[in-house]
């Protein structure tokens, strides 16, 4: 009895019918502000949103040249997206695909060109969640895998646990066919320079925080939804310069800086992950457009607003299943890039484009 009730459920939420995009309507309030305007929802298709970290990110801080490196590397990103989403592939593949790219790029605190920990070493987490089933893989601590987004998918398609940390993770991942490299492979010079830094003035006794240090958080992810519509989201990061204890952020943490439900929306996040976590940003914004009836827009406005009165700051990514989409970040910019099957193509920096 048990069992054909479970199989029944199951039977249903496979069958459960993908929803089509609604009809292009005006922004609902909220979503009007230049800066993380929401896109009305398309009329077919697929949409896809991409960022590489939040922070201090001004004009008089960037060259030229570092500025269009990063809007080159962020349109990589959404074209590696692109490339399954147009030939009809899942959410799940093209937010893998675009995190596996920043991963592999040394601009992102990412897979390489990850920060350093205390110990100088460079520790990756991600995760990886499917809206269609809420099925999610989650990794922590990973010191060899070239795309730790690609060990949290092999987790969640495991299927057996949700969330591996360490040498085992690893091992895992390796199992399944993720490329191991020299864990020397992921270190860049400028995030030793950084790891010096901050040493230099925490001997000094100075309070220093990574913020101090790089003024920008450098963690990516995607969100995503199909055409079938369904949703996905995944998030990879080396975290913050100088974490120690063995600490993991909210990136790889189901329902803090990762989330994904057919029936609400798909949310990646970066910023100061104690304060994502402790918020439970990617779930509560979710639970607020299923429970409240909150626009994507209004939903994550308000709390990333819960984030910044606790003293964080960041931003995030969100898709909904109409294909509306929004950005939100309380820092004064955010990398991130929005690319749609109705020819919705932008890359920008900073808060007021
Ligand atoms: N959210 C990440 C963490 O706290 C950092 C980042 O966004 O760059 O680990």
């Amino acid at each position: 009895m048990i069992l054909s009730l479970v199989a029944a459920a199951l039977a249903a939420a496979q069958a459960a019918a993908p929803q089509p995009f609604a009809d292009a309507v005006a922004p609902p309030p909220g979503e009007t502000r230049a800066d993380t305007a929401g896109t009305p929802a398309t009329t077919g298709g697929w949409t896809l949103l991409v960022h590489g970290g939040a922070g201090t990110i001004r004009r008089d801080r960037i060259t030229a040249e570092q500025d269009a490196a990063y809007r080159a590397a962020i349109d990589a990103a959404l074209m590696a997206g692109q490339a399954v989403l147009a030939k009809g592939g899942s959410a799940l593949d093209a937010v893998q695909a675009a995190v596996e790219l920043m991963e592999d790029d040394p601009l992102f605190n990412a897979g390489r060109g990850a920060v350093f920990t205390h110990d100088r070493t460079n520790e990756l987490d991600a995760a990886i969640m499917d809206g269609r089933t809420r099925a999610a893989g989650a990794v922590a601590r990973l010191t060899t895998s070239r795309h730790p987004v690609a060990v949290a998918r092999a987790v969640l398609r495991d299927g057996r646990h949700v969330m591996l940390t360490g040498a085992d993770a690893d091992r895992f991942g390796a199992d399944r066919g993720v490329e191991q490299m020299d864990p020397a492979w992921f270190a860049t010079p400028h995030r030793r320079e950084q790891i010096d830094e901050f040493l230099r003035r925490e001997a000094g006794a100075k309070a220093v925080s990574s913020y101090d240090i790089d003024q920008k958080f450098g963690t990516v992810g995607a969100v995503a939804r199909d055409a079938r519509g369904h949703l996905a989201a995944a998030t990879s990061t080396g975290g913050l310069t100088g974490k120690r204890w063995g600490r993991i952020g909210d990136a790889p943490i189901v329902g803090a800086g990762t989330y994904a439900d057919d029936r609400a929306c798909a949310v990646s996040a970066t910023g100061a992950g104690e304060y994502f976590i402790r918020v439970g940003v990617a779930h509560e914004i979710c639970a607020r457009v299923r429970l409240a009836g909150e626009s994507l827009q209004e939903a994550a406005d308000a709390v990333m607003a819960e984030v910044l009165a606790l003293g964080g700051s960041g931003g995030v990514i969100v898709a909904g299943p109409d294909g509306r989409s929004a950005f939100s970040f309380n820092t004064e910019g955010m990398y991130r890039g929005r690319l749609t099957s109705d020819g919705v193509h932008e890359v920008a920096i900073y808060d007021d484009e």
